[in-house]
């Protein structure tokens, strides 16, 4: 009898196994690896224009009144002397006095237009890092084929890219088959509100849907998957959703040499700890099932196997994933204390204690649904659960890897990237273009910067040759069909 079952047992196994690895051996390859094209049309001095936009300080604070506002003004006069151009022959219009949008009016007007866009603000440099950095943080100093500053890589490289390859087309009297729109943000990095958001109001108001939309995001990543010997291009095709959520507990407070079994702070902690426990449930949503699927095309041979058999492994590739906070963020709406407030003297026990969750929710979920979750999660009567409606933005629809502006996107990144291997991402940030995604079917995100460093961080930086591949992505953008 027991041997019978050892038999059976071991069957199972031997046709599990066979299963498994017939699906693996059956995945389909990446597409052969493919020359790039000859970078052209880049003017000399484009690097030198990088660097002097690097030196002008259009930083963004959350306490609007400490923005420079001549800073703005500086950064206008720059580009309205560096590209005479842009700013002679495309009418520019002006949103909330510092954001820009230029017409450059294609041969066919009938056609539905694209968008280029890019902000011109940065974040600030904390004193405390500014002795951390290599050069002064807004010097702009071109070094080692590098040029160095706060907003090289985020994102006055795809400002000063636009810029570049559009002035240098209409020197050579180029014009677009169709009306392609430059929209400059100047508050990206506090929420675009007054900018972008507006800007795509007077799009919907007159009624253009744009074909196309692109925006920063997605980069070029030389160093996660070297062994495949392929650089990898993620071009972002959705964004998830944005939403604050506060916790508010009220218990009378009194003189803190008497302290009660449980103020408000106590209560708060422990609705804040609960939530921090657990994560909302992990799911792949379609554009992380193409990325991995493209991943795993050219990655290893657990990743294959794991990935073609989705229908047995999808939870240990969820724990896969879980285990670094980029792609831990892919498969779970997101959920993390940013303030937290009570007290105002130290021998009084404050009456109130408030925190605020800032939740990033997957595609597929909706802001009611981390209500809910954070409800049953505290499940405590003394904790009040609110979202903010300022700032809140639901999941956005997803561009399909089969819509013809993937394609073309894809295409210019072949171009451009010598044997690059393309994948769409689900971007976990928010970028400006999220106020297009609901007029427009392909906002995609994407610059063809390469290893991007110091990210709103220390030694923000940005190789020349980069720059020179994004100025002729812009232009492959606009002048292929
Ligand atoms: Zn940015």
């Amino acid at each position: 009898m027991f041997k019978k079952l050892l038999l059976v047992l071991f069957i199972a196994v031997l046709g599990l196994s066979a299963v498994l690895l017939y699906n693996t051996f059956r995945f389909p390859s990446a597409p052969a690896p493919r020359q790039a094209l000859q970078i052209s049309g880049i003017n000399d001095s484009a690097a030198l224009h990088l660097s002097e936009a690097l030196q002008i300080k259009t930083v963004s604070f959350g306490d609007t009144l400490a923005i420079d506002t001549a800073e703005f003004v500086k950064i206008r006069s720059f580009l309205e002397s560096t590209y005479p151009a842009v700013h002679t022959q495309l009418p520019r219009m002006i949103f909330s006095e510092f954001s820009y949008v230029f017409t450059w009016k294609g041969k066919d007007t009938t056609l539905a237009p694209y968008v280029l866009m890019a902000h011109m603000d940065v974040v600030p440099v904390e004193a405390v890092a500014e002795s951390k950095w290599s050069v002064p943080s807004f010097s702009g100093k071109i070094l080692k084929d590098t040029i160095w500053g706060r907003g090289a890589v985020d994102d006055k490289a795809s400002v000063i890219g636009i810029f570049e390859a559009v002035e240098q087309l209409l020197k050579e009297n180029f014009q677009p088959q169709r009306t392609i729109y430059l929209c400059f943000g100047h508050d990206e990095e506090i929420t675009g509100r007054r900018g972008a958001a507006k800007i795509a109001q007077w799009f919907k108001e007159n009624n253009i849907k744009p074909q196309l939309v692109v925006d920063e995001g997605g980069m070029v990543d030389t160093e996660k998957f070297k062994k495949s010997g392929r650089p990898v291009a993620v071009i972002g095709v959705g964004e998830k959703g944005y939403c604050n959520i506060d916790l508010t507990v009220e218990i009378p407070g009194g003189h803190s040499s008497m302290p009660v079994q449980e103020t408000a702070i106590d209560v708060l902690n422990k609705a804040i700890a609960k939530i921090r426990a657990q994560q909302m449930p992990g799911r792949i949503t379609p554009p992380v099932q193409e990325m991995l699927g493209r991943i795993a095309a050219i990655d290893e041979f657990t990743t294959k196997l794991g990935v073609s058999n989705q229908w047995l492994l999808s939870g240990s590739i969820i724990s896969m994933m879980e285990k670094d906070k980029q792609t831990n963020a892919m498969v779970h709406t997101t959920l993390v204390p940013t303030i937290v407030k009570a007290g105002i003297k130290d021998n009084v026990i404050p009456t109130v204690a408030k925190a605020t969750f800032n939740s990033r929710i997957l595609p597929g979920e909706t802001s009611d649904d981390v209500v809910a979750f954070v409800k049953k999660v505290v499940n405590d009567d003394r904790v009040q659960v609110k979202k903010q409606t300022i700032s809140l933005f639901e999941p956005s629809a997803t561009t399909s890897t089969s819509h013809p502006m993937f394609l073309k996107v894809e295409e210019a990144v072949y171009k451009t990237v010598p044997n690059v291997h393309v994948t769409p991402y689900l971007i976990v940030g928010a970028t400006d273009s999220r106020y297009f995604r609901p007029f427009s079917d392909a906002v995609l995100n994407f610059a063809p910067m390469r290893d991007a460093k110091g990210f709103h961080g220390i030694d923000e930086r940005i190789a020349v040759s980069d720059l020179k591949d994004m100025i002729f992505f812009y232009r492959l953008l606009v002048t292929e069909k």
